[in-house]
């Protein structure tokens, strides 16, 4: 029996990078597992591949976290097919930076509406299916630059810093409906994102990483994994770094 056994999961941005490891892992654990991409067609090949290779369902469901309607079509689709919801990743998120002076209304609006409002709308949606069923996990993609902040990234940080906070008084908020809510802030983790800052900027955040390497999509699903598991019943509310010691 695999720790997602049965459960049935919603991971956002899955086309690459963690949301892609996320969907992996949760097939590997026996989960029906729902795959966000906003490309239509682009994860039907792969979501096949892992449905026999796991011997589970694994289905795509394109929309953009930014597109409210097109959010809740999915998770009315996902509700009459499976009459649940376990588990929400809320990982689709996009990274691009600018000096303070140099930011743009546009840029801010962009960033947000991934980052923050698509998030508060896929915890709305979803947990209205989870206070029906009385549990559910939801686990949102927070940063470490969420936290700590980082040059150049006033608006990128703040979203994140906005998730950490919508984490905790998401999880005060649904405790009673036996649903938890928790975060990740991953440090530096090698996907496409994080190769975006350049190799000058990459070897400088090196230094400050006590394990001294980036981490692997894989490692930060396999805490996803943790918390979205049973693994984790008694915990709520917290925000996990998977960061390789950097912030020791
Ligand atoms: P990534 O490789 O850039 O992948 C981002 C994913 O989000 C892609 O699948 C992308 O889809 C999807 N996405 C972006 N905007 C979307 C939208 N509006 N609707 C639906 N999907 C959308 O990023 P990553 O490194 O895997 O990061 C995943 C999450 O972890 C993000 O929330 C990120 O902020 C957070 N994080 C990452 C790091 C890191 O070091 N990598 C560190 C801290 C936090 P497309 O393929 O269509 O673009």
């Amino acid at each position: 029996m695999g720790l997602l056994q049965g459960k049935v999961c919603l991971v956002t941005g899955a086309s690459r990078g963690i949301g892609a490891a996320t969907v992996k892992r949760f097939a590997e654990e026996g989960g029906i597992v729902y795959a966000n991409a906003r490309s239509p067609k682009n994860l039907d090949d792969v979501c096949t591949l892992m449905s026999e290779k796991y011997h589970t369902i694994v289905k795509a469901v394109y929309f953009d976290v930014r597109d409210e309607a097109g959010a809740r079509k999915a998770v009315a689709q996902i509700r009459k097919e499976t009459g649940r919801i376990d588990v929400l990743v809320n990982n689709a998120g996009v990274m691009k930076d600018a000096l303070i002076g140099m930011i743009s209304k546009n840029l801010m609006q962009e960033i947000y509406e991934t980052n923050v409002f698509g998030v508060m709308n896929m915890i709305q949606l979803a947990s209205k299916v989870m206070m029906f069923q009385k549990s559910g996990s939801i686990i949102n993609l927070s940063s470490i630059v969420g936290i700590e902040g980082n040059p150049g990234q006033l608006v990128y940080s703040a979203t994140k810093g906005a998730v950490a906070a919508m984490t905790k008084t998401a999880a005060k908020e649904l405790a009673s409906q036996g649903i938890r809510v928790n975060a990740i802030a991953p440090g530096m983790i090698d996907t496409d994102m994080v190769r975006s800052i350049g190799e000058e900027k990459m070897i400088e955040h090196l230094r400050n990483i006590r394990m001294g390497r980036l981490g692997t999509p894989e490692e930060v699903a396999d805490a996803i994994v943790f918390l979205a598991s049973d693994l984790s019943r008694y915990i709520t509310g917290v925000i996990l770094g998977v960061n390789g010691g950097a912030t020791v």
